[in-house]
């Protein structure tokens, strides 16, 4: 059984292969594997629809089944933003770091009390002209004061994961693929081919 993952992520290459590894005759293939496949819009509702459309985009142009999800930083203070537009928050020109700054700046006057977030990971599983299977992950948290933290990417050095005095920015790449949300939504998928193929 081939699976393409519809990214060229690398990272999530590595941390997808790693825990679907476990599922017997599965061969795993990225986007890098297959024929060049033509540019993806995102604009679905949410995450979920993001997912689905891409990995039935990715399904349809390699006729196998394809795995694909999409992410990103939901703020209740914000009404949910940055939500779908997490990657593309305050335009297109914005570094990582620009964009923890204007989050940040936005949120001042947020009493501490109000500044809960989660990350969000919406995963679809497809082959061509059907999902088969959608999940999703969640990582709770609040927003920070400042930012904290060297390690991961985006908006981890703002967001304090829950129970833990720690940025998602100050725990090692181990930790953060037990408990991230597109850790958890990829548990989900493992569960759903285990039920399968097991
Ligand atoms: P994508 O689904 O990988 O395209 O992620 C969309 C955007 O959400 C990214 O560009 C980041 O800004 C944000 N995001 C998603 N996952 C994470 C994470 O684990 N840490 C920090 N930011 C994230």
């Amino acid at each position: 059984m081939k699976l393409v993952i519809a990214t060229k992520n690398t990272n999530k290459v590595r941390e997808i292969r790693d825990k679907l590894g476990k599922v017997p005759e599965m061969e795993i293939l990225s986007l890098f594997d297959v024929a060049d496949i033509p540019d993806i819009v995102e604009d679905g509702a949410d995450f979920a629809e993001n997912a689905a459309k891409k990995a039935l985009a990715v399904a349809e142009a390699t006729s196998l089944m394809a795995l694909a999800d999409d992410s990103g930083l939901v703020v209740d203070a914000l009404d949910g933003a940055p939500g779908i537009y997490s990657a593309r928050y305050g335009g297109s020109g914005l570094t990582d770091s620009e964009r923890c700054s204007l989050l940040l700046q936005r949120m001042a006057t947020v009493p501490d009390g109000s500044r809960s977030a989660r990350f969000v990971c919406a995963m679809a599983l497809a082959r061509p002209g059907t999902v088969l299977y959608a999940a999703e992950g969640i990582c709770e948290g609040s927003i920070t004061r400042a930012m904290r933290g060297e390690m991961g990417f985006g908006y981890d050095p703002v967001f304090l994961l829950e129970g833990s005095g720690l940025t998602m920015a100050e725990i090692g790449l181990d930790e953060k693929n037990r408990i991230s949300h597109r850790a958890r939504a990829l548990d989900e998928v493992l569960k759903f081919f285990e039920r399968f193929t097991i």
